[in-house]
């Protein structure tokens, strides 16, 4: 397929373009997951804490798609954090998603309050060699937390899923995960559907006879992220695979850079959980 492929520091590799299942009700998510299956999305990401690993982990077996196309990640929820807990959670998470293995595991924030993401670093390990997971990976880490993983396991994520938009690049983010080989996957890519409105990405969509929804998913690809944008609706769920028959200019994408301005949608990680 014309999909493009990020090849992680573990030798494997994730689709570019997932879909992601946040805010997605249980009863519908089946539903949607369908859908994007059907228009032609292979990566879903899910987690514990979205109460709707059941559904997404149905639309996949009932798609009928080999599993070796699919790749499917999700999350181990704050609460779960330490060795043995995060063993009988991801069995939990592997029970409703009904599968032998997920692509990508990832721990969902840091909650630096806790302080056992290292111990619960230790089980990811331990779940890989397993092969119980494909990749692990964290979210919501910022720096100083990966160098704390670097010191204390000396296993570095094959991923780091981040708030990530035209209003929050993550420059310093980005060039640490550089540094290190660490896949940059963004979420909330649309602003959490705000910055759709934003003037300027509304004048680039007119030049490009694009949406503004396609135009950022477009910097994005551009910028070399995995993306995953999150719709129900279903000619949205279509409107937002369709992002690879166009390319911005460099100084359109430059442009896109000139809205930097330092704006989270969702918690600091510093200082949640
Ligand atoms: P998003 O930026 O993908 O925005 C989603 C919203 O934008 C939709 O609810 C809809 O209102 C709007 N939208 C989507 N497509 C549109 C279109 N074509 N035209 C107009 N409006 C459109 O935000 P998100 O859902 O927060 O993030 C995407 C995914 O990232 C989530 O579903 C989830 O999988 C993941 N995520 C992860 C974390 C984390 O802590 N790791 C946090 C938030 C989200």
């Amino acid at each position: 397929s014309a999909m493009p492929k990020i090849t992680l520091n573990d030798g494997t590799t994730i689709p570019q373009l997932g879909f992601g299942v946040f805010q997605v009700p249980a009863d519908e998510v089946a539903g949607v997951v369908t859908k994007a299956l059907e228009t032609g999305y292979r990566s879903i990401d899910t987690a514990a804490a979205y109460r709707n690993e059941k559904g997404v982990g149905q639309a996949l077996r009932d798609s009928g798609i080999a599993r070796e196309d699919l790749y499917v990640t999700t999350k181990l929820w704050n609460d779960d954090q330490g060795y043995d807990s995060t063993m009988r959670a991801f069995d939990a998470s592997m029970a409703k998603l009904g599968l032998d293995y997920v692509d990508l595991y990832l721990i969902h924030w840091p909650a630096p309050g806790a302080d056992k993401y290292v111990e619960t670093w230790r089980a990811f390990e331990k779940l890989r060699a397993e092969g119980r997971v494909r990749s692990i990976g964290v979210s919501n880490f910022q720096p100083s937390h990966l160098n704390r993983l670097f010191e204390d396991t000396g296993t570095v994520p094959a991923v780091n899923q981040v708030e990530l938009h035209p209003r929050l690049q993550q420059a310093d983010l980005r060039a640490v995960h550089a540094e290190h080989g660490i896949a940059t996957e963004a979420w909330s890519p649309l602003g959490q559907g705000e910055l759709i409105r934003d003037e300027s990405i509304g004048t680039l969509a007119r030049k490009y006879g694009r949406t503004p929804a396609q135009v950022i998913l477009r910097w994005h690809l551009q910028l070399g992220t995995i993306v995953i944008p999150k719709s129900a609706t279903p000619a949205r769920i279509e409107e937002n695979f369709q992002v690879f028959d166009f390319e911005l200019a460099e100084d359109d994408m430059a442009a896109i850079g000139d809205l930097e301005a330092g704006k989270r949608f969702g918690p600091n990680p510093d200082e949640f959980g």
